[in-house]
């Protein structure tokens, strides 16, 4: 359902992605791993329309997108959540979901729906709802972030770094979360992660980049099993 062919990524006059190609299936977890600096949020960012490929292309359900601004992009079903949280700190827990509704105008009862399906998936931000989002712990935000954009109801969601910062168990609880959106909701997700063997072990298949490249691609069981990213993502 997404397609990336090809992409050339430059800012200015320095190259940070080298013939990228890159494929969402309908239903699939697709993990993008790699070091620092190796390009994940660049392609996620390129996806989103915040930055242009010089060459190549990017197709969502079959129409080219590499030529749509930012909005455009977003109405196509696309949600992506950026590393960092960017919550809105002033507002509540539920203000900030609503917002993420904001442009859909849905009945009342809709709202309310996807807004019980949020607190179902995260039952912690039910409990601070009327908090402000600004004095949540970092994991809290981190899942309000990622529930604002499911608030759209996307056709994909897009990852960078959801477990970043996180204390070890809300690590396992981010990683389950993930598990339920793709299982429950059906949404394809696409996940950058540093946590190289979490992500590997949810998803159906991996993409390792290095400075730029794809260097590997596939099943993720079998590149979990490969000595080469064993040793080079995975500690040994
Ligand atoms: P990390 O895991 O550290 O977030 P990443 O794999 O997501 O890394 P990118 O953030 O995509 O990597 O960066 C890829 C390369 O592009 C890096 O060399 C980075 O310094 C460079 N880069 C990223 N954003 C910009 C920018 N706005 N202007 C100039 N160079 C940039």
């Amino acid at each position: 359902m997404l397609k990336v062919k090809n992409i050339d990524v430059f800012y200015g006059k320095v190259q940070a992605l080298f013939n990228v190609s890159m494929e969402v299936h309908p239903g699939e977890i697709v993990s993008v791993i790699g070091s620092n600096g190796a390009g994940k949020s660049t392609l996620l960012k390129t996806i989103m329309g915040i930055n242009r490929p010089v060459s190549g292309s990017i197709e969502f359900l079959g129409k080219t997108i590499s030529n749509l601004n930012v909005h455009r992009i977003v109405t196509e079903g696309i949600v992506y959540v950026p590393e960092g949280r960017e919550i809105f700190a002033n507002m509540t827990v539920r203000e900030n979901l609503e917002m993420g509704a904001y442009s859909k105008k849905y009945s009342k009862s809709l709202l309310e729906e996807y807004i019980t399906s949020a607190y179902d998936m995260f039952p912690r931000l039910k409990e601070r709802s009327r908090q402000t989002a600004g004095t949540l712990s970092g994991g809290e935000q981190q899942m309000l972030a990622i529930s604002r954009g499911l608030m759209s109801n996307p056709k994909i969601i897009m990852l960078d770094e959801p477990s970043l910062g996180l204390a070890p168990v809300l690590v396992d609880e981010m990683f389950e979360a993930i598990v339920k959106i793709n299982r429950d909701r059906k949404i394809p997700v696409v996940l950058v992660e540093q946590n190289a063997y979490m992500a590997m072990s949810i998803s159906k298949r991996t993409y390792v980049l290095e400075v730029g490249y794809i260097k590997e691609s596939g099943d993720s069981n079998i590149l979990m099993n490969s000595s080469e990213i064993k040793k080079a993502y995975l500690g040994g």
